[in-house]
């Protein structure tokens, strides 16, 4: 497949009219020649957004198992184009084949779960409420409920996981799966990745017979082309991954507009991992190696790497430190996503470096590149840390502080003070630690999408229990989440059907129960025909 630089609007191929990108290899930061991608304008972004809108309600109305298997053609055509698709991604991203491979696996897997929740249709929560018509003193009327899609959703590509949260990412197969058109703004730091993907889900639009608008691809930068999207009246809603400052800019714009719009922004989590007193006691060797193998994973560049470790101050920490300090500094540097990443990662690296009280406790081996980062771990007191906002900031790459703690009230304060994260870990004895845990747990439910024990955030399963969200900042709202089949619910609403025609009524709520769903019928789940 031919990648032209071209925007993807509906069916079309349109040559953008604005600044040419160039896709970059990060290893040198040198541009990769041609072709090059001409950005889309307001003209563009206004074509693609009143395609979106046109292709709603045919697609929203085809037939569930039409949508299962536009989803599935998705993620056939990702497979079908094999290495070319892993090449492009390493040369514009720097991230190992091996690593690429399993990224498309997770993103194909990940259609294909989503195609079958389709079929599956309890995310259509189809209720009914029998009519009561002689009930004293008022009658009640027939009463039925049913989601439906919210309308077309602009999705913003993550930098870090150029196939799994990207074209055809979650937030694109949640969004389809729930009978929205997308509108993707390609991220510049895969561009030709992206088209690739994209002309996939354009080739599987037609394929299916789906309108022209239910996919379009854009390429240009943020604040340009990215707001403007998201200020077209026609989008509905927004996913998006990447930073806090790129995500807070999108809401203002959503809130700013004559009609507001959720975005679903996930943002920053230095995800904090408590090493309980029991189990630092009996297995610190391996809990450190463990520790280093997830902080140094993919340079860093996770929302779900452990930026933070809290532990009891003594010899037992001295041994975890010791042990991981050992394996981070026969670590090697590795080549960050983008230039600018780096230079972000450097900043931060440089930041902790000079505040009071905060100690360097490791360092990995030597940059060997203009876009690698080492890895870097620092060491600080609770007090520092509890006083020091800055410590608290995510820094996206492979750096971690621990903080030391004088007894279990201060582990209790800083749980209290943290932000919120997608992740909390606890490592603890399943004996030993178990007090200490009951005090915590209910703090880190309260700031965390995910509690995790004995493991590392890093690696989030793509399942129907997955919680990849939580509280602000780690998202903008945390009621849902961008991994896992819930992550549906985004891009849904109910709507309550009083008293329709029979005739009028949508399949999922018709008497005798057509789609054979599983339904809730005057307050009992069945599954009735
Ligand atoms: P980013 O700068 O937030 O960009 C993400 C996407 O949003 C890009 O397509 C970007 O377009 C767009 N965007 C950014 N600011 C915008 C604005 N004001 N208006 C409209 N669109 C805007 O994130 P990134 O490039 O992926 O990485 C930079 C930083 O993001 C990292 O250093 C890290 O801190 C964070 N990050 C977090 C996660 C996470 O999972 N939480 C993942 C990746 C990155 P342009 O690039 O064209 O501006």
């Amino acid at each position: 497949m031919q990648i032209t630089g071209d925007l993807l609007i509906g069916q079309s191929t349109v040559r953008g009219t604005g600044r040419v990108l160039y896709a970059i290899d990060p290893a040198t930061g040198d541009a990769i020649a041609e072709p090059g991608f001409a950005s889309g304008d307001a003209a563009s972004v206004e074509r693609a957004c009143l395609l979106a809108s046109a292709a709603f309600d045919p697609f929203r109305q085809a037939p569930l198992e039409t949508r299962a298997a536009f989803i599935e053609s998705i993620a056939d055509g990702i497979g079908a184009l094999g290495s070319v698709l892993i090449e492009r991604a390493h040369a514009e991203t720097g991230l190992p084949k091996a690593r690429l491979e399993g990224e498309r696996a997770r993103t194909m897997g990940q259609l294909r779960l989503f195609a079958a929740l389709v079929r599956e249709g309890r995310w259509l929560a189809a209720t009914l409420d029998a009519a009561l018509p002689d009930r004293q003193p008022l009658p009640r009327s027939d009463l039925r409920m049913r989601k439906i899609p919210l309308g077309p959703v602009a999705v913003f590509g993550a930098s870090n996981f150029p196939l799994a949260f990207s074209v055809a990412g979650g937030d694109t197969a949640s969004a389809f799966a729930a009978g929205c058109p997308v509108v993707v703004k390609a991220h510049g730091a895969h561009l030709g990745t992206s088209e690739l993907v994209g002309r996939v889900v354009q080739a599987a639009v037609a394929q299916h017979g789906l309108p022209d608008g239910t996919f379009s691809l854009i390429f240009g930068e943020g604040n340009a082309v990215g707001e403007a999207l998201v200020a077209h009246p026609a989008i509905k809603a927004v996913g998006f991954t990447g930073s806090r400052h790129g995500g807070l800019a999108l809401m203002r714009v959503a809130a700013a507009r004559p009609e507001p719009i959720p975005v679903h922004a996930e943002m920053s989590s230095i995800n904090p991992v408590f090493l309980l007193p029991g189990a630092l006691a009996q297995r610190a060797d391996s809990i450190a190696r463990g520790f280093v193998d997830s902080l140094a994973l993919g340079a860093g560049q996770f929302c779900t790497n452990p930026g933070v470790v809290i532990a009891l101050d003594g010899a037992e920490l001295d041994g975890f430190m010791e042990r991981a300090g050992e394996a981070l500094s026969a670590r090697a540097a590795q080549t960050m996503l983008t230039p600018a990443i780096q230079s972000a990662c450097a900043a931060g690296i440089a930041r902790l470096t000079e505040q009071n009280a905060v100690s360097v406790a490791a360092r990995g081996l030597e940059e060997g590149g203009p876009t690698q980062a080492r890895a870097m771990l620092f060491a600080t007191d609770a007090g520092t840390f509890l006083d020091n906002a800055v410590l608290s900031d995510e820094i996206f790459g492979p750096v971690s502080i621990v903080v030391r703690c004088k007894d279990a009230a201060e582990m209790l304060q800083i749980a209290t003070k943290l932000e919120g994260q997608l992740t909390a870990t606890l490592h603890l004895d399943a004996g030993a630690d178990l007090d200490l845990a009951r005090e915590l747990l209910p703090i880190l439910e309260r700031k965390a999408g995910r509690v995790l024990a004995n493991g590392f955030p890093t690696g989030v399963e793509v399942s129907h229990a997955m919680v990849h969200g939580g509280p602000f900042p780690a998202t903008s709202d945390s009621r849902t989440t961008s991994v896992g089949t819930s992550a549906i619910e985004r891009f849904l609403r109910p709507v309550c059907y009083q008293d329709l025609p029979a005739e009028l009524l949508p399949e999922a709520l018709r008497d005798g129960n057509p789609l054979g769903l599983w339904r809730l019928e005057d307050g009992e789940l069945r599954k009735t025909r």
